[in-house]
């Protein structure tokens, strides 16, 4: 067993991609040592501030909240933390992953708020089962992956509950992995311009509760590594329609390069920030009297009354157009024959 490279005592873990080898205490150490130095970068946190966590039950979240639930992270202490669950509607998956973020809260002392899709949207298995039944003959639902409804649905319905919990953010567990999965992503499918969109810390707008990353220097592998070293209860499980999402491809071709050429990911991550902000200073101007602009035109929602910048929001839009699949794929004569 290596010692550890800080202090001497048996290693636990090596960081292929520093070439460092440490114990429980100092890996456990460094973890939030780098959600600190997120803070600092970014300015997550501040005196007071209502954050309204996503938590999923995974190892993302759970390493994510137990760490801000320490209030070790300067700006946290003091702030008052909302863990917000959203029940995507899967069966034999999100009730199982529910039960560990219960359990987590309940050690934290943490009150759980649940949102489901079934009450404001469509539970996910009800829109694959619709999806299902029209992609066969209908090309518009072809190219449509489970994470394109999920994705959308989620993000409405995290919002709504971190404005009704009144939090001035949303802390959200993606990590260094998900940074490098979206900027590659976003290079595979030539859309440079979502680069600035994917922001570590968002601006506040009217009707949108800032988002805010605290685990941007941590990897996936190491969320896993410290739940366990943390004895924390996370749920190992993957949601069932993972398999088919562009993102799962991607994650798996970045282990892969990884495992061969340690530091890659943070490499991608380094290169996104550095991009980001080039963009963002060159944009700066325009980005300013658009985001007037933008507030302007935003609009309420007439189905959900989430803001939205069309009358019917992207979610909506998606519950509209499976509906109205189901109601034909049971209604229409040559189907039922
Ligand atoms: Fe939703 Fe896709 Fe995540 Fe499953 S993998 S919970 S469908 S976003
Ligand atoms: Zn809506």
């Amino acid at each position: 067993m290596p010692a550890c490279g800080k202090c001497g005592k048996p290693a636990v873990t090596r960081l292929a991609y520093n070439k460092t080898d440490l114990c429980s205490e100092c890996f456990c150490a460094q973890f939030e040592s780098r959600v600190k130095a997120a803070n600092k970068d970014f300015r997550l946190f501040s005196l007071d501030q209502r954050t309204a966590v996503g938590v999923s039950g995974g190892k993302d979240s759970s390493a994510m909240l137990y760490v801000l639930a320490k209030k070790i992270v300067p700006g946290v202490h003091g702030a008052r933390l909302f863990p917000v669950l959203i029940d995507e509607g899967i069966q034999g998956y999100r009730s199982k992953a529910r039960e560990k973020a219960e359990q987590l809260c309940d050690e934290l002392y943490l009150d759980l708020k649940v949102y489901a899709y079934k009450d404001v949207y469509l539970p996910m298995d009800e829109v694959m089962a619709a999806r299902n039944a029209r992609q066969a003959n209908d090309a518009e639902f072809q190219g449509r992956k489970a994470c394109t409804y999920c994705g959308v649905f989620r993000k409405s319905l995290l919002n709504k509950a971190a404005l009704d919990l009144e939090a001035d953010a949303l802390a959200i567990g993606h990590n260094a992995d998900d940074i490098a999965q979206t900027f590659l992503m976003n290079l595979m499918h030539n859309e440079a311009e979502r680069h600035t969109r994917f922001e570590i810390a968002n601006e506040r707008k009217a009707g949108f509760v800032p988002r805010i990353k605290p685990l941007v220097y941590n990897l996936e592998k190491e969320a896993a590594l410290y739940c366990e070293l943390q004895n924390l209860p996370y749920y190992r499980g993957a949601c069932p329609y993972s398999d088919e999402s562009f993102r799962g491809e991607v994650k798996h071709l970045l282990n892969e390069m990884e495992d061969k050429n340690p530091g890659v990911k943070f490499n991608l991550v380094r290169s996104f920030l550095e991009l980001q902000e080039k963009m963002n200073a060159e944009t700066k101007g325009e980005k300013s009297g658009l985001g007037q602009a933008g507030n302007g035109r935003m609009k309420t929602c007439a189905r959900c009354g989430q803001n939205a910048s069309q009358s019917i929001c992207q979610a909506c839009t998606f519950v509209e157009e499976l509906s109205a699949r189901r109601k034909s794929t049971e209604l229409s004569p040559w189907e039922m024959a």
